[in-house]
């Protein structure tokens, strides 16, 4: 998969066009902007931080973890890219003879960034052609407010004691790798 292609939807292009909406949404005031909080970084940001700070402190965070990730995979992985978003590529590279659960990690990863930065940017709609992980219906929600996403599917509710379930990103990213690697498997 090359990320160099801007038809393909992915992390790297997620993190461009959040690159991007910063840099065209400069800070008018502490109110100025809601910024997405993740409970992945939620100890990193604090209210009141101007939304440019959020924003560069998401993407590092992001960077430092695809990098941990990959050197604990492969300490030979040699030095990471200085753009942030060469590090999915360089990622695949360095793990591409991982053992299969490293893999599994490095994909999972990078699916999840794919959500935060397309969340981070504004664009919530990203979680919407997912199944739920318990209900199997499409149509979740992205919940803001408590930074999660949410069924809205009245059945799913009513088997959970009437309480929308809600799931993290990292769920939603570990459902859709499985199902990819199903899907391969079925193909090959
Ligand atoms: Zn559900």
């Amino acid at each position: 998969m090359g990320d160099g292609d801007e038809s393909q939807d992915t992390a790297a292009r997620r993190l461009r066009q959040l690159n991007a909406y910063f840099r065209e949404h400069p800070v008018r005031g502490p109110e100025g902007h809601s910024y997405t909080r993740f409970s992945a970084h939620a100890s990193t940001t604090a209210p009141g931080i101007p939304f440019n700070t959020r924003v560069s402190e998401h993407i590092d965070a992001s960077v430092t973890e695809v990098v941990a990730h990959t050197r604990a995979a492969n300490p030979d992985a040699g030095p990471a890219p200085t753009r942030a978003d060469a590090v999915y590529d360089w990622a695949r590279e360095h793990t591409r003879n991982a053992p299969e659960a490293e893999q599994f990690r490095r994909d999972m990863l990078e699916y999840r960034h794919y959500l935060e930065h397309a969340i981070a940017a504004g664009d919530t709609s990203v979680v919407r052609p997912h199944r739920c992980p318990d209900c199997r219906t499409v149509g979740l929600f992205w919940q803001e407010e408590r930074g999660t996403v949410i069924c809205f599917n009245r059945r799913c509710a009513q088997a959970n004691g009437g309480i929308h379930r809600t799931h993290s990103l990292a769920r939603l990213a570990f459902e859709h790798v499985a199902l990819q690697r199903r899907l391969q498997a079925c193909a090959t």
